[in-house]
């Protein structure tokens, strides 16, 4: 039977027996126990499904994992130590060294070091285009040796919207899989599967969480993208893995499993980025509420976007559910049930009078983080960014009186009350 998504927030992922836990188990054990050594090589020969050490594997994990597939429309997922953390592997599965990726220019800070510095280092070439990129700059990003375009639903901080249709057709035109990172949107307001990505990637630590309470990442598969077709593109799905008894991933576990095994299999046996089973705990009661909480924060976000886009001392809001925003149009179309909490705008008057404003609030904190229950903000300019001038930042698309709000579940009258006495005293 197949539920709607909020009852697969609630209860998917993990069905007990009788007498089983209720809650999902917190199998807090790094290791498995077997009767004979031929059990246990089943399980090496990945012969037979089981457990054995936690930093490949762990029941609590899986239930997790399990429950993000199933509210994505995946066939398989896997939660990984952090958000950094999905996006490497998801990427490292498929292009290593002599690759290369095209990526949408407009993504997290994080992962734009992670390709453009890390990654390269390692040998992996990167493209960036706008996420506004026409159809020949598109086309033009890409190489013999492209095996993924990268992107991100709604991206943080810009708050731009991923057509994630134009680009999976430009992807899937040169035989390489969409990776998208559907962080701020969550599976609750867009499932970019339904649009034609292949992969999906979460820092859970955001929404899904939700509570500010635990770092993670998630990675889940379409098991759309049909690896065998283009074996020359990806020999470590197609060609047998000597460093795993000669398994060939795509041909053992087919389109449905063959990257979350390999993901596993091979790159969290040799980097070891799991999640703790208690932190997967955690996250699961995050996603239980995660549908009740995203409308929320939609809410607030644009109850307070709308408060910030008729104030004088604002000069511009960016948040994809205003009429009139460069994303309105196209947020309409992926998605039509609210966009996320996350509002970036403009004090006139530069970093002091963003640092003059921030000072005032009594309920935004300020903070590195987005996308928990207590609302919170950040002056990129004075922060994350603060080692840039003012020009360095307007190149960047960075003012240096912007302020990214990140609207959490209190009640939006006392938020908008916040800002407004905040704002009155900035002068
Ligand atoms: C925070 C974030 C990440 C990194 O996740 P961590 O859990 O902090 O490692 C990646 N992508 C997006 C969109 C993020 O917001």
């Amino acid at each position: 039977m197949s539920y709607h998504l909020e009852t697969k927030c609630v209860q998917g992922g993990y069905t007990p027996g009788n007498g089983e836990p209720r809650q999902i188990p917190i199998v807090q054990s790094t290791t498995f126990k077997y009767a004979t050594s031929e059990d246990m090589g089943k399980l090496f020969d990945l012969e037979a499904s089981g457990y054995f050490y936690t930093r490949l594997q762990n029941p609590t994990n899986d239930f997790v994992a399990a429950k993000i597939a199933e509210l994505e429309g995946g066939t398989a997922a896997m939660l990984t130590s952090s958000g950094q953390a999905a996006n490497f592997f998801a990427l490292f599965n498929i292009a290593s060294c002599g690759d290369h990726i095209v990526s949408s220019s407009s993504i997290y800070g994080g992962t734009f070091n992670l390709i453009s510095v890390t990654m390269a280092k390692m040998g992996v070439d990167v493209t960036f285009v706008s996420p506004d990129a026409s159809e020949e700059e598109l086309e033009k990003a890409f190489r013999p040796n492209t095996k993924c375009v990268f992107g991100e639903t709604i991206a943080n901080p810009a708050l731009t919207v991923l057509d994630i249709e134009r680009f999976a057709a430009a992807a899937h035109a040169h035989g390489v899989p969409l990776i998208v990172d559907n962080t701020f949107a969550t599976p609750v307001n867009c499932r970019p599967f339904e649009w034609g990505a292949d992969i999906v990637t979460h820092s859970t630590t955001k929404y899904m969480d939700g509570h500010g309470a635990a770092v993670g990442g998630a990675i889940v598969d379409s098991g759309a993208f049909d690896w065998m077709a283009h074996a020359e593109k990806f020999p470590g799905l197609c060609t047998p893995d000597e460093s795993y008894h000669g398994i060939t991933y795509a041909e053992k576990f087919g389109r449905e499993g063959a990257f979350i095994t390999k993901c596993t299999a091979q790159l969290m046996r040799d980097f070891g980025s799991t999640q703790s089973p208690q932190n997967a705990f955690y996250l699961n009661l995050g996603l239980e509420s995660l549908h009740v909480r995203m409308a929320r924060h939609c809410e607030n976000g644009q109850a307070v976007a709308e408060f910030l886009a008729g104030h004088p001392k604002v000069a511009s809001v960016s948040y994809c559910g205003l009429p009139g925003d460069k994303y309105y149009d196209i947020a309409r179309k992926y998605l039509p049930n609210g966009s996320c909490g996350v509002v970036s705008f403009e004090l006139r008057g530069g970093r002091e009078a963003a640092a003059a404003f921030m000072k005032e609030l009594k309920l935004a904190a300020i903070e590195t983080h987005v996308a928990d229950a207590r609302t919170c903000c950040l002056n990129p300019a004075t922060s994350t960014h603060r080692q840039m001038t003012d020009e360095q930042l307007l190149q960047a698309g960075i003012p240096a009186g912007l302020v990214r709000m990140s609207c959490g579940l209190e009640s939006a009258r006392d938020l908008i009350a916040d800002i407004a006495q905040a704002l009155d005293a900035v002068r």
